[in-house]
């Protein structure tokens, strides 16, 4: 019998973060403090598609999906082993309404791999990945997260990844103050995973912030999946701030803590 895991969120950011620095000494830090996974399923801001797609369920060469960053970037590596029976679990899970495909060729996008660095460093713990089908239904992307709660059971800790504040227009390369729109709209996304308004999240895009926080809707769904999965599990915030200026680094953790 394992213990429930709890899901969790992680606000993956820069790219650079994969090299070190202070977040990615935090996301080390978080990653020491919880129970060990069985394996890890990651449903990142970096794989949409729709149906519901399995990637990285066997060995497959990393994603290097950022452009114009430091050579050594793309030199990187992590390679934990596959996790195909994961792969089958979330079939059963999400099947038969949802056919569920299988991309075999994909390996981990950035949003997996480089948190994952820090969060599972020794790569022992297998990894896949499960595309984001609805970006713009977040209700859609709620429920998805409920039905793959029961994993949690055998040891698989559902992992979302994104940032609660990504506008990559607004970004400060130079890591700027954290302008106030930010700043709110973070407190925002946190007050309501506090009060356990997990559910009204999914109503986000009617705050007046939201068109400016997220132009685009990709980072933000994740953290319905994790805190759907999660139940009524209590939020905490391993990780907290800014980088670039604009861009949230909060990272939620939802039960054992
Ligand atoms: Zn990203």
């Amino acid at each position: 019998m394992t213990d429930r895991m709890p899901t969790a969120f992680v606000g993956h950011g820069n790219p650079m973060n994969a090299l070190g620095g202070p977040l990615a000494e935090r996301w080390r830090a978080w990653g020491e403090s919880l129970p060990r996974p069985d394996a890890i399923l990651v449903v990142s801001a970096h794989f949409e598609r729709h149906p519901p797609t399995l990637s990285s369920t066997t060995d497959a060469p990393l994603v290097y999906d950022f452009f114009g960053f430091p050579d050594e970037m793309y030199r990187l590596t992590y390679a934990p082993p596959g996790a195909p029976g994961v792969a089958d679990a979330v079939e059963r899970l999400l099947g038969p309404e949802l056919t569920v495909d299988r991309d075999e060729t994909r390996g981990l996008d950035h949003g997996a791999w480089v948190p994952l660095m820090h969060l599972s460093p020794g790569a022992d713990v297998p990894v896949v990945q499960l595309s984001i089908p609805w970006t713009d239904d977040p209700v859609e992307m709620l429920a998805l997260g409920g039905r793959l709660a029961p994993l949690r059971d055998d040891g698989v800790l559902v992992l979302g990844s994104g940032n609660l504040v990504h506008n990559l227009r607004r970004v400060d390369w130079h890591d700027g103050q954290t302008p106030s729109w930010a700043a709110d709209f973070d407190a925002w996304v946190a007050e309501a995973l506090e009060a356990g308004r997990a559910p009204d999240l999914a109503g986000y895009r009617r705050h007046e912030l939201a068109s400016t926080a997220h132009p685009t809707h990709e980072h933000f769904v994740p953290v319905l999946v994790a805190a759907a999965a999660a139940g009524d599990d209590s939020p905490s915030f391993p990780v907290e701030g800014f980088e670039l200026g604009s861009v949230s680094a909060r990272s939620v953790q939802f039960g054992l803590s």
